[in-house]
């Protein structure tokens, strides 16, 4: 098997595995019971915060809220921030090119709530247009919402040139989904106000993830209930999950650069291979991370092609994963300046470092195959 789908979830590591295992053992208890047991519980899960913030290099200003998942994050900033400001101002700003878990929400605030969207817009390079942005931020802005690495294509937007506008408008805070950059695409991650991140995508368990928000920063809970996480979000927290999260991310970031270099091989030798064959458009920019890579198929069906190779034991992604079911354009790769053929014929490979450029090689020789044959 050849799993180059890592974008849209990544295998568990054995040590993320082992700690799941070994915590819920001795410490199962609800961290919000006054027993010692459960006191021991909510004092470790504490610890586990400031590991976080350790991790991400973040200032005592910021706090750790654990929750289920990167939408539950996205939804909680967005929907979350916006309610409890909506005195100060109605106007939002983000990307056609986010995942639905910030989309959905911006567009659930402009038809229930009243507030104003606008879209930064990119050129073919893939560049944020920075002039128009200065335009559209303007002293009525309270959000600005924009992810560090996008899903689909690998793209890595400009945070810091951002961040430094948006530093300018003291109103307007500066919510960042780092998904696909956490371990992957080195952040500032003092330079946002909110930042969400998620486990699965860097080889810990489904199911828990994190805003992680300056703690001067109020927002309105969407989970209603017991109070937990600072009422943020209630519901029990499970402690054994957030150890296998925790001992995931210390994992990855401590072979930042030897993961990075091992993916950096695979991505440019297949960069290479794929540029010969000219029924082939890469979809790739020049800031981009080497984890994700995208191309559209000329002439050929993806979703066949998708399929073909997964006769064959190799995973990859048409589209991206929680839609890839509808056969329709990525709105990502339209808003990014490809055709409508392009966009609905797109594949997306993505990598970690436990793939190798020998995996690589068995996949070029086996599409290369697949495509002669939808030829024939
Ligand atoms: N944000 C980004 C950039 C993602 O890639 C994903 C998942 O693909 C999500 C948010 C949502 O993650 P989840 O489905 O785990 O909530």
């Amino acid at each position: 098997m050849i799993y180059f789908d890592n974008a849209a979830t990544t295998l568990i590591s054995s040590n993320a595995l082992n700690a799941y295992e070994n915590t819920s053992k001795k410490y199962f208890a609800n961290p919000n019971s006054i027993h010692h047991l459960g006191m021991e519980v909510n004092s470790l899960l504490n610890n586990s915060r400031d590991d976080i913030k350790k991790e991400l290099g973040l200032s005592n200003d910021y706090e750790v809220i654990f929750n289920s998942s990167a939408t539950e994050s996205n939804n909680l900033a967005i929907i979350g921030y916006c309610l409890k400001n909506i005195n100060r101002g109605k106007h939002i700003i983000t990307s056609k090119i986010e995942h639905l878990s910030v989309l959905e929400p911006f567009r659930e605030l402009e038809r229930n709530y009243g507030f104003k969207v606008d879209y930064v817009t990119f050129d073919e390079k893939g560049n944020i247009d920075i002039e128009k942005f200065k335009e559209i931020l303007t002293s009525d802005t309270i959000l600005v919402s924009l992810m560090a690495v996008n899903n689909e294509t690998g793209l890595i937007l400009p945070l810091d040139e951002i961040a430094k506008e948006v530093k300018k408008f003291p109103k307007c805070v500066l919510h960042v989904d780092a998904c696909q950059a956490l371990g992957k695409v080195k952040l500032n991650y003092n330079n946002f106000d909110m930042i969400t991140i998620s486990s699965h995508k860097l080889h810990g368990p489904k199911s828990i993830a994190s805003l992680v928000k300056k703690k001067k920063i109020n927002l309105k809970p969407i989970l209603l209930g017991g109070g937990q996480e600072f009422s943020l979000r209630s519901s029990t927290q499970d402690y054994p999950l957030v150890v296998s999260f925790v001992t995931a991310l210390h994992e990855n970031l401590s072979n930042f650069q030897k993961n990075l270099a091992e993916v950096q091989l695979i991505y440019k030798f297949l960069m290479e291979e794929l540029s010969k064959n000219d029924e082939i458009i890469l979809n790739n920019f020049e800031n981009n991370s080497p984890y994700i890579l995208n191309f559209s198929l000329k002439n050929k069906k993806a979703s066949v092609v998708v399929e073909a190779l997964s006769n064959k034991e190799i995973y990859v992604s048409s589209v991206s994963a929680c839609s890839s079911k509808k056969e329709e354009a990525s709105y990502v790769l339209l808003e990014l300046n490809r055709s409508l053929k392009e966009a609905k014929n797109s594949i997306r490979l993505s990598f970690s470092s436990s793939n190798t450029v020998e995996e690589a090689k068995i996949f070029i020789n086996t599409l290369n195959e697949i495509l002669k044959n939808l030829r024939g």
